[in-house]
């Protein structure tokens, strides 16, 4: 298996095929903040990434974000969508625990999971490592 390679790549979380993934039985997305939900260092959710978000779940999947960024931090995005959303800050990624833990949380399986971001090295890697499908994304675009 090649551990940094995506299954499958995507310019954008908008450009995802979220219904392919639902037929292929994927129930939780786990989705990477920085130049993935949004611009890296960005402060603030975009409308258009909350508002796919929130359709994501309303079709039935499950949402979770993992982020290296620690919560509570100078700009607080992370503890802002905690709000809103399932947030693990401070994932460690490539750690396999951080991945195992929002899974838990999310009530749900590796195999029937999704983690999409933008980096080989912490959220391809360890969704891999986990057995978790992985999509890469180019970057955030909207
Ligand atoms: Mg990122």
């Amino acid at each position: 298996m090649r551990l940094f390679r995506a299954r499958e790549v995507a310019d954008s979380v908008f450009d995802v095929d979220y219904d392919r993934l639902w037929e292929r039985d994927v129930r939780a997305l786990l989705f990477d903040l920085d130049n993935t939900l949004g611009r890296r260092g960005s402060r603030s959710l975009g409308d258009e990434a909350r508002q796919l978000l929130h359709a994501l779940e309303g079709r039935g999947f499950k949402v979770g974000i993992l982020t290296n960024r620690k919560r509570g931090a100078a700009s607080d995005l992370a503890g802002e969508l905690a709000k809103e959303f399932t947030v693990l800050d401070v994932a460690r990624k490539p750690h396999r625990a951080g991945f195992a833990r929002v899974l838990a949380v999310l009530g749900e399986t590796p195999a029937a999971a999704a983690m999409i971001g933008d980096r080989r090295l912490t959220d391809i890697l360890g969704a891999n490592r986990s057995s978790i499908y992985s999509i890469r994304v180019r970057g955030f675009r909207r």
